[in-house]
């Protein structure tokens, strides 16, 4: 009996000792994570700083609030604040707009953005903020309506979703050709790091790092129209991570290799191969050589989506408690 109870006893604290290895190893692998992670975040492209952003034009009118150029419904608010919110007030939240509107047209040298959508109407384009439980969104931008779409979860962590989706109105790239999404998003993506925001399919972590884990076998078919056209819709939404990372990383080569100007003249053509050539004096093949080995040059950062919503907010990348 004595022998039995040994046994068990010795069996308990192998038992312990092993929990107690895989925690230590757990927090050592999350603590390499987060170094790795923290040590890159000087390798980050400097925020662009725009004038004047900071005016204070919030105000209330019966149910609504309202800010230069956003207004949401009340109720709107009270669901986003239902759970913390990562904007102190809804005047903090409207102002954000405002900033992000004043900004991206800054950068992206189109004080007058808004012509493109009123026609002969004088009329300013107001974004109304609403609720989703589906993908944030922007639609409409005609007759002075634009519409937002936000999911909760994304306003909560600031995860720059209002940059990505104004990058949208400001600078609207509505194809007739289908599947020309990758120069799209990637500037959406891109203008996200230069408003100093995280970025929702990159969490903080360096881009061209994060892009560098897609340049094998099974990504070729995306690499091999990165900037161009996608293969098929499906094929967009198979592989969602790697398509917004390597549009962005392609993207910032493009724009901090050889201007904004040039990328915007191939940003508004076609996305044919020859637009590469005509703007660029070099081949599109060319230019994506010299971003491939560019990235040769990165440090790898081979996390899924999943790891890096953990690291970063201890969520799952649907939102849910981890
Ligand atoms: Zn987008």
């Amino acid at each position: 009996m004595k022998k039995i109870v040994q046994i068990i006893t010795f069996l308990g604290m192998i038992c312990v000792i092993g929990f107690i290895v895989r925690v230590t190893v757990f927090k050592d692998n999350n603590k390499d994570m987060n170094d790795q992670l923290k040590s890159t975040e000087l390798k980050q492209s400097e925020p662009f700083q725009c004038e004047n952003y900071d005016e204070n034009t919030f105000y209330v009118d019966g149910d609504w609030y309202y800010s230069r150029h956003a207004k949401m419904y009340k109720t709107v608010w009270d669901t986003y604040a239902e759970t913390d919110t990562a904007y102190k007030s809804p005047e903090e939240f409207l102002n954000e707009i405002d900033k992000n509107v004043k900004c991206i047209s800054e950068f992206l040298k189109k004080p007058d953005w808004e012509k493109q959508y009123r026609g002969n109407e004088d009329r300013e384009i107001i974004i109304t903020v609403s609720t989703t439980t589906g993908k944030p969104r922007m639609t409409g931008g005609a007759y002075g309506e634009a519409m937002l779409e936000l999911p909760s979860y994304l306003v909560n962590l600031d995860l720059s979703p209002l940059t990505h989706e104004i990058t949208h109105l400001i600078a609207p790239n509505n194809k007739t050709n289908n599947y020309a999404y990758s120069l799209k998003e990637g500037l959406a993506t891109y203008m996200t790091e230069m408003m100093g925001y995280p970025g929702a399919h990159r969490l903080g972590a360096p881009v061209h790092s994060l892009a560098k884990q897609f340049l094998n076998e099974e990504h070729q078919a995306l690499i091999d129209v990165i900037g161009l056209q996608l293969p098929s819709m499906d094929y967009y939404f198979d592989h969602m991570y790697a398509f917004y990372n390597l549009s962005n990383s392609f993207t910032k080569f493009l724009i901090e290799e050889y201007g904004l100007e040039k990328f915007m003249l191939v940003y508004m053509s076609d996305y044919l191969v020859e637009d590469y050539s005509d703007t660029y004096g070099k081949s599109y093949e060319e230019l994506k050589q010299e971003w491939i080995e560019m990235l040769e040059y990165e440090e790898s950062y081979e996390y899924t989506f999943e790891e890096l919503h953990i690291r970063y907010y201890g969520i799952t990348s649907e939102g849910s408690e981890k």
